[in-house]
């Protein structure tokens, strides 16, 4: 019997190992979510060991067999839970009623007694049988145990005190320590599953991150050969993950456009620890090929070195640069027409005007009758006006086409501004206005462009008056020192017809003016403030207006004071040209008054002959070979040089000629232009010009110039 009971023992042992790790098992299955479809396997499964625990018993007495079913079907009520409980209980119990034989009511009622103190413990610990310590499992196992010899009772009377004794001393000592250890065992179990889960979910959460980027993302081994890929690596590729598996560079690499050896020697390099980036021309599965950003780091995959690249298509971003360049090649190119336009129109319209210009002049000053000699100032003030609005739009354009250079010089604003109220003040006084001009500075040199500022002063003043019918204008300006720099405030304060705080907002704006229609009431092109506002921030500034409807208008402008002399860039040259310049005109020698003009243009030459006859004795070449004859036969002591001598020919090929004879070194050469873009002064002098008039200019602008270049003043 003994060797029955001790072999009985260890088989029921093995089983309930089994059964414990069964339950792990299945309860390790993630891919079954149900919890019912778990817990009935983990029934049946309880079912099947109790079957076969109860087929290698040990037999006590002819009818009487024990085994460890009493452990079993316990603990499954404990750990398992009522419906794996129960499913095995009936199993069971089925399978020792087919047994039959006298202990058959005892063997049931184990099997029912034992599993219901396990479901009813596992109920009054509320299923909290993780925390369950090893005495309370010791002492379930006591309970347990009681309650099978309590069904000891189930047994025929004539054998029930016999089994009792000898059944007692094993179930109270031996079974509640099989219980003991498999129920440690289950709950080590449980504690392995709880890592295992974790495991598991965080794999499954890195997973879902390495699939969701867009770059290709590949775990390599030394060689390079792939060992894991993402999601983003299919797409990229067009292949499925485990086409791509083991897959080396070449097989990436789009033909003969990479260096593959090179990119294997990276990945081994990678391998033992060294980052490298790279680009790699790729072919996906469709034989699109395209450029990749390869990045490949150190890593480790299950405990070994490996290496992890992550490739980044590059063919958006590379559309994307072209797309950029050729939009830059085109604004290039429209910003070139642009210039081209300006340059165009600029010369086109000055050239005429000259004419316009001119002979009016001529009409005003040697007509004897007053009525024509009215007409010809009538003219000659409309043109001027024109000139002005022309000025204007190709002043607007520029500084739209960022063609307006800051060309800076020095000079005193205090005498530009006097100069300007002194004319102005005489506009002021046909009008009954006052004009003031305010500072308590003597003199103050500031190093700015002289032309934008002019254009901000003259705007602000000419508005000033015009927009003023009583009281008058007081201008002030001053040096500041706001926020630790200094600054030029000047302050445009008049008593005229005031601007309403809506329209305030509308007067920056290109050809703007509150009075606008049929009917305005002002002259002007609502280009002014436009531009001035423009200029001023152009020149590191600002301008606000303070306000009011009816009650006169204050126009304030902060300009960054610089009293640096030094000029940057190609100005620098210019000034250089300018020193230069007023050296040579000192050392002009002055006997010479003979004048030659180069000019195509019929008009242009006839104005100017006409403003210069009675100064100078006048000579004038409508081309190339003319203007060389001239100048081989005479000397002059100017050359009026036009620019642009039409047939692609260009006064710069005459300039160049006079360099190289040494009979001219020192005669001024002035070029007579209608090239008055900004900037163009600046090439002719640099191209070796002594001076420069635009086109159109008066007669005293020209004598004043030519004058200056002779005597040297
Ligand atoms: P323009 O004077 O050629 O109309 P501006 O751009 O210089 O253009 O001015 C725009 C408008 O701002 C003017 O038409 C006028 O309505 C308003 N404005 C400018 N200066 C004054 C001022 N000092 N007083 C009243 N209104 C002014």
């Amino acid at each position: 019997m003994g060797k029955s009971i001790f072999l009985g023992l260890v088989l029921n042992t093995a089983l309930l190992i089994a059964l414990g790790l069964i339950y792990n098992l299945i309860r390790g299955l993630t891919r079954i979510t149900n919890r019912y479809v778990k817990e009935t396997l983990i029934g049946l499964s309880t079912g099947a060991i109790g079957i076969a625990i109860m087929g290698t018993p040990w037999v006590l007495m002819e009818g009487v067999v024990f085994d460890t079913r009493s452990v079993l079907i316990s603990i499954s009520g404990m750990f398992f839970g009522t419906i794996p409980t129960i499913i095995g209980m009936v199993m069971m119990s089925l399978f020792r009623l087919s047994s039959g034989g006298s202990g058959m009511e005892m063997g049931i009622a184990t099997v029912v007694v034992c599993g219901s103190i396990g479901i009813i413990w596992r109920n009054v610990r509320q299923g909290k049988v993780k925390k369950i310590s090893l005495s309370e499992l010791y002492l379930f196992g006591i309970v347990v145990h009681l309650g099978m010899m309590l069904c000891t009772l189930f047994l025929p009377e004539a054998s029930r005190e016999f089994v009792f004794k000898a059944i007692s001393l094993p179930v109270l000592v031996i079974y509640p320590v099989a219980e003991l250890l498999l129920g440690w065992m289950l709950l080590n179990g449980e504690e392995t599953l709880k890592t295992r889960v974790a495991l598991v979910e965080s794999e499954s959460k890195f997973r879902r991150l390495f699939d969701t980027v867009d770059e290709a993302i590949f775990l390599l081994d030394r060689e390079g050969r792939v060992l894991d890929s993402n999601k983003g690596a299919e797409r990229m590729f067009g292949y499925s993950s485990h086409d791509l598996l083991n897959q080396g560079a070449d097989f990436f690499a789009a033909p003969g456009k990479n260096d593959v050896s090179q990119v294997n020697q990276f990945t081994q390099r990678a391998f033992d620890g060294e980052s490298k980036s790279f680009e790699f021309w790729v072919i996906r599965k469709n034989g699109e090929v395209f450029l990749s950003l390869v990045k490949l780091y150190p890593a480790t995959f299950k405990d070994e070195n490996a290496v992890i690249a992550l490739a980044i298509d590059l063919s958006e971003r590379i559309k994307h640069e072209l797309e950029l360049k050729e939009a830059k090649d085109r604004a290039e190119s429209a910003n070139k027409l642009k210039s081209n336009f300006l340059a165009n129109m600029s010369h086109e319209l000055r050239t005429p005007m000259i004419g316009i210009m001119g002979y009016s002049e001529m009409i005003m000053e040697t007509e004897e009758s007053p009525e024509i000699k009215r007409s010809g100032e009538k003219i000659f003030e409309s043109a001027q006006r024109l000139m002005q609005t022309l000025n204007l739009i190709l002043d607007l354009s520029k500084i739209e086409s960022g063609y307006t250079e800051i060309n800076s010089s020095r000079f005193d604003v205090i005498s530009v501004i006097k100069d300007m109220t002194s004319k102005l003040q005489v506009s002021a006084a046909k009008k009954n206005l006052t004009f003031v001009f305010k500072s308590t500075l003597n003199e103050l040199f500031v190093v700015t462009d002289p032309r934008l500022l002019h254009h901000v002063f003259a705007n602000l003043f000419d508005n000033a008056l015009k927009f003023t019918h009583e009281g008058g204008v007081e201008i002030s300006l001053e040096l500041e020192v706001i926020k630790r720099s200094k600054w030029l405030v000047l302050v445009v304060k008049d008593t005229g017809i005031g601007i309403s705080e809506q329209d305030q907002s509308i007067i920056w704006d290109e050809f703007r003016q509150v009075s606008e229609g049929w009917g305005r009431g002002y002259e002007g092109t609502g280009l002014g403030l436009s531009l001035t506002k423009r200029f001023i921030k152009k020149m590191g500034g600002e301008i606000r207006v303070e306000s009011r409807l009816g009650e006169g208008s204050t126009f304030i402008v902060k300009l960054p004071y610089n009293e640096d002399t030094r000029v940057t860039g190609s100005e620098e040259e210019v000034m250089e040209m300018i020193e230069s310049v007023d050296k040579l005109e000192t050392t002009m020698d002055t006997e010479f008054s003979t004048i030659l003009i180069v000019d195509d243009d019929d008009i242009s030459l006839d104005v100017t002959v006409a403003f210069l006859k009675h100064h100078y004795t006048v000579h004038t070449a409508k081309n190339v070979v003319e203007a060389f004859e001239l100048i081989n036969k005479n000397r002059y002591s100017i050359i009026l040089l036009d620019i642009n001598l039409g047939k692609g020919v260009t006064g710069f090929q005459i300039l160049e000629e006079l360099k190289k004879r040494p009979d001219y070194a020192g005669v001024p050469v002035i070029a007579v232009t209608a090239y008055a873009m900004a900037g163009d002064k600046a090439v002719f002098l640099r191209a070796g010009c002594t001076d420069y008039v635009s086109k159109p200019f008066t007669r005293s602008t020209l004598l004043k110039v030519c004058e200056k270049v002779t005597s040297g003043k």
